[in-house]
């Protein structure tokens, strides 16, 4: 987690003879598989190779950016069948096609190709646009320089289907349009990009574009995959390989909900603290600072944000979240299972409230209808496994609260308590369970082979993990053969467990 994000390159094509005033963006669609932003509307992309930096670039001014350059031309070529290089326009659209199978199956390396067909990568195709980094909630990531390039005449982006799904000419206006109705998910770079280009392509659209200094790596903080949920990483101490608890603002014109203030240290309180200041500003008041569970990751930041907030801020969770709390946090409002809670405003937001235990007892989600969002907190995350650590944890409530998310309608999103958002909610729920029952029934399997003890049983079916996560994975094999137990498979006498 704690390695540099790698360079990568991402290309912002543009429409030939598009109409200035409301431009068209060359719109891709990530495929659900990909681990890093399945599912996401993006621009074409990916990371920097070793070979890129062997093309020479014309008219760059330094090594680096013409490595990325480089990068960026290759990425779309890749993903798009696009080349932006001098000397494309006498090749036929036959050539182009043997010149991408040649670049896909290895034959030939993305320098030799350029130069055994003559072609020249030019900087001045190539306008350099921002540089973005990921945030630190990801285990994937990414230093992006992002480039504003026209498609050449003549040549129509085509996806090359794998990394991507779909893709489109869109008017960056209408893109974000689709963002704000919740209709497609995008990254802050995107989003900006989106926004910059649909005020029309004016001279100064690279200033407006360089005017944040996000575009400059200054690290993002406020994420807004979907409007009105803005998605806050905080650094806590948490489980590796997260590094950080997300926290959600969900805001509307009037109102703020705070889930999950998590972090204990005094400058991500600060930064925290003056983001809801920024939304207070714009006419807004903090209705309730809300917890998903009592973990410490979770709860960490919550009497600081109070106290920040002038003490009036009341603070909502379940019971068996207040009463482990009671001593340090004071938990002012319980929440009950099926309870709404509505935001007084526009748009309308109303969150409901489910008690789904497992990882703790009690363990609450929100889900939105209106949009299909889920904000799952610590039973499903976009980073890092869930803990069933018994007797706080239980395997056979956890497996429940899992299928009584799976048969919510409509999903959307799932916003976990660590890692980015999941657009494939029901494949990943269905993910989460099957996980779980393999392990069960590798478990099963052990003990009816004479595994007594708890190292016994890690011993085979944990196989998959260092020997370093084994403590871990006892309690998590504690938490199975406690719901085996409960089913009725499996007891325990004279220090070890046998199947029935
Ligand atoms: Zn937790």
């Amino acid at each position: 987690m704690s390695q540099p994000p790698k360079d990568a390159s991402a290309v912002i094509l543009l429409r030939q003879n598009t109409d200035p005033r409301d431009p068209e963006v060359f719109l891709v669609r990530r495929s659900e598989k990909l681990a890093f932003l399945g599912g996401f509307s993006a621009f074409p992309g990916g990371q920097l190779d070793t070979s890129d930096a062997e093309v020479k670039v014309s008219n760059s001014t330094d090594a680096e950016t013409a490595a990325a350059i480089s990068c960026a031309a290759r990425e779309l070529f890749e993903e798009l069948g696009v080349l932006v290089a001098r000397g494309t326009e006498s090749l036929t659209k036959g050539q182009r096609v043997s010149l991408l199978d040649d670049l896909e199956s290895g034959r030939m390396s993305w320098p030799a190709l350029l130069r055994h067909y003559n072609l020249r990568l030019d900087a001045s195709d190539f306008t350099f646009v921002g540089r973005w980094v990921t945030p630190p909630f990801s285990a994937r990531r990414f230093d992006t320089w992002f480039f504003l390039v026209n498609c050449p005449l003549k040549q129509e982006p085509n996806v090359v289907p794998g990394e991507l799904s779909s893709g489109e000419w869109i008017t960056a206006g209408r893109a974000h349009e689709q963002w704000q109705r919740s209709e497609i998910l995008a990254v802050p770079p995107t989003l900006h990009a989106l926004k910059t280009i649909a005020d029309g392509l004016t001279p100064d659209i690279v200033e407006r574009f360089l005017a944040i200094p996000q575009a400059h790596r200054e690290p993002v903080r406020r994420i807004e995959f979907r409007p009105n949920y803005i998605c806050f990483p905080v650094r806590t101490p948490t489980k590796p390989p997260a590094t950080h608890t997300n926290c959600y603002l969900i805001y509307n014109s009037r109102e703020i909900l705070v889930i999950d203030p998590g972090s204990p240290y005094k400058e991500e309180q600060q930064t925290l603290a003056a983001a809801v200041d920024d939304l207070v500003r714009e006419g807004r008041s903090v209705r309730e600072i809300i917890l998903t569970h009592m973990h410490p990751d979770h709860v960490g930041g919550v009497n600081s944000l109070r106290e920040h907030l002038g003490g009036q801020v009341r603070v909502a969770a379940h019971r068996f979240t207040a009463e482990p709390l009671a001593d340090t946090v004071p938990v002012d409002r319980l929440i009950e299972d099926g309870d709404l809670i509505e935001l007084s405003g526009s748009p309308r937001i109303v969150l409901r409230a489910m008690h789904t235990p497992g990882h703790t007892r009690g363990h609450l989600c929100f889900h939105e209808e209106r949009t299909g969002t889920l904000i799952s907190g610590d039973n499903i995350v976009g980073l890092g496994s869930v803990l069933i650590d018994p007797p706080e944890g239980k395997m056979r409530d956890y497996l429940e609260s899992l299928r009584r998310m799976r048969v919510l309608p409509d999903l959307s999103i799932i916003f976990g308590g660590h890692g980015p958002a999941m657009v494939n909610p029901y494949a990943r729920l269905d993910e989460y369970i099957a996980h779980r029952l393999e392990r069960e029934q590798s478990i099963l399997e052990a003990v009816k082979e004479g595994a007594e003890t708890l190292q016994e049983i890690v011993a085979p079916v944990y196989a998959d993990v260092s020997p370093k996560a084994h403590v871990m994975a006892e309690r998590a094999v504690l938490a199975h053969l406690q719901k085996l137990e409960a089913d009725g498979l499996v007891f325990y006498e004279q220090e070890g467990w046998h199947a029935r």
